[in-house]
């Protein structure tokens, strides 16, 4: 029941950038260096969703096609399973990840990337989508957060457009590797 509280949350805090631009997003080029976060705080619950175009992850956007580039997808999807690589929140607010969920757009072969790549290389653009669910056992202690870990382990992320919503409280910044902490 909390957990389905706070995400109905966290769609209302997405919906104003993130889903419903997700179609136009992926037929316009997105820029790369830039991505996207959406920070969900309902009572312990802690949601946080990552877009990412592909290629501040990988530095390329197509189907892996060499072991080399293989090897990469598979590091870079274990990194961002490692919170520690991404993010750093108080440990005062005694934050439990529950599940993180990384949806890479190489994790199977898709017909329509292939077509794609086939017609319009150039084109071809793919993203990352990353949720991390965190149980926090004392939110009062859940005053901020620093992406620094972020910047640091990808260099290819240059600008973070957060959006977050804490007790009923919606806000947003832009982030970077020197501004890169967040007070809600
Ligand atoms: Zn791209």
């Amino acid at each position: 029941m909390k957990m389905s509280q706070c995400l109905i949350v966290f769609f209302i805090v997405f919906s104003g950038f993130s889903y419903a631009e997700t179609e136009s997003r992926q037929q316009n080029a997105h820029q790369h260096g830039k991505a996207e976060l959406a920070i969900a705080i309902s009572k312990e619950d802690v949601i946080i969703e990552l877009h990412s175009p592909a290629h501040n992850i990988l530095g390329f956007e197509h189907q892996p096609k060499t072991e080399k580039q293989q090897q990469l997808l598979a590091n870079a999807i274990t990194r961002l399973k490692t919170t520690d690589n991404i993010l750093i929140i108080p440990k005062s607010a005694q934050c439990k990840l529950k599940s993180v969920e990384v949806e890479s757009p190489f994790s199977h072969k898709n017909d329509e990337i292939h077509h794609h790549e086939e017609e319009a290389h150039e084109e071809a653009h793919s993203e990352f989508e990353v949720i991390y669910q965190y149980q926090c056992g004392d939110n009062k202690h859940l005053t901020n957060v620093n992406l620094k870990p972020l910047f640091e382990n990808f260099p290819g992320f240059e600008q973070l457009d957060v959006q977050w919503l804490s007790n009923n409280k919606q806000s947003a910044k832009t982030l970077s590797i020197n501004n890169s902490h967040i007070d809600f």
